[in-house]
């Protein structure tokens, strides 16, 4: 039995990579400092509180546990407040992963499975998004996951690891065993906000921006639903661990526009959601849309929920068993 230790285990994509890892027969060691993760999602292996940047920790839990794998998803995730904390991303997101992945090497990881993210590649020149397009990011957000995507290529060249590199879209939806799910605070992703609106948790949701060069002039995104995404990583940390160091793009192929989730969301909820047309937010592409053509060919993964509505089906059940109180 191999043994993964999954950073940011407790959080909204890492609890169901946890989740996946398990049923596929690892022995899974989840680690979250808590600040953003949540401790009632950490529901299949053992779980350890504490920062991927405290070095005393990180030798005892490597010396405790013989490491097979590190899954490494515990990164802070808001792309504006990137750009007005720089450091806070460059700290967390580089510096700490940068401890992690010594103590990887020191303890003879493996692999090193690491959750980047479309922002890598900035504006983008063509789409689909394949994964040789040119990584050009232009927030602190996009260029932390960058550069330590980087650093893993390096350490591929010169030590003894593999990296998996996973770069996602819109990762959305929840586990339809309905236990863990979509919870940040602050909340600043459209499926969550859009759900707010139509339980009445927030009065409406505003579209930013509808003059884009689209076909209802609202913006265009790709989005994959988290159990998805975490078979995918599953699949991706074995071809490398058996094999070679790996990069996949995980989107689902389809491209949904801001007005046609709010439409999708009325019908799934059968609920009024009021809406508000407001302006461009800064930094916003019109259209991002991926292939995941490689990871479909190579490892034969094939997303389950490719359709918008049992997407957003899953992220309503969730909402309504999660904010029920609320
Ligand atoms: N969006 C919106 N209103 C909101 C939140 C998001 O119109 O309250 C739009 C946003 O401009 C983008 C899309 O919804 O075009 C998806 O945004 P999200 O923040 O969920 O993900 P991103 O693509 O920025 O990673």
């Amino acid at each position: 039995m191999k043994t993964v230790l999954i950073t940011g285990g407790a959080g909204y994509v890492g609890s169901s990579a946890a989740k996946a890892f398990s049923e596929n027969g690892y022995r899974v060691i989840v680690l979250d400092n808590l600040i953003y993760g949540h401790k009632e999602f950490v529901q299949w292996g053992n779980f350890i509180e504490g920062d991927i940047g405290d070095t005393s920790l990180l030798e005892s839990l490597f010396s405790n546990y013989k490491i097979d794998m590190v899954s490494h998803f515990a990164a802070f995730a808001y792309v504006g407040e990137s750009v007005k904390n720089p450091r806070k991303y460059y700290d967390n997101n580089l510096v700490k992963a940068l401890t992690l992945l010594n103590q990887a090497l020191e303890n003879d990881v493996k692999v090193f499975q690491f959750s980047s993210t479309c922002a890598t590649y900035g504006n983008p020149t063509h789409i689909p998004i394949t994964e040789s397009h040119r990584q050009k990011p232009f927030t602190p957000y996009g260029k932390s996951k960058f550069f330590f995507e980087e650093i893993l290529r390096d350490a591929a060249f010169s030590y003894n690891i593999r990296f998996s590199i996973l770069r996602y879209f819109n990762a959305a939806g929840a586990d339809p065993g309905g236990k863990i799910g979509e919870d940040h605070t602050p909340e600043t992703h459209l499926i969550p906000l859009v759900l707010d609106a139509a339980s009445e948790r927030r009065p409406h949701i505003e579209i930013f921006g509808t003059d884009y060069d689209t076909p209802d002039g609202t913006c265009i995104r790709d989005y994959i639903h988290v159990t998805d995404l975490a078979a995918a990583h599953v699949l991706a940390a074995e071809k490398t661990y058996d094999a070679e160091s790996t990069i996949f793009n995980l989107g689902n192929g389809n491209g949904f526009s801001v007005r046609e989730v709010i439409e999708s969301a009325r019908t799934v909820t059968g609920r009024n959601i009021h809406v508000i047309e407001g302006n461009r937010r800064e930094g916003d592409p019109a259209k991002l849309i991926g292939s995941s053509a490689k990871i479909m060919t190579e490892l034969g993964w094939k997303p389950k929920y490719a359709s918008l509505d049992k997407i957003i089906e899953t992220a309503w059940a969730w909402h309504q068993k999660r904010f029920q109180d609320h």
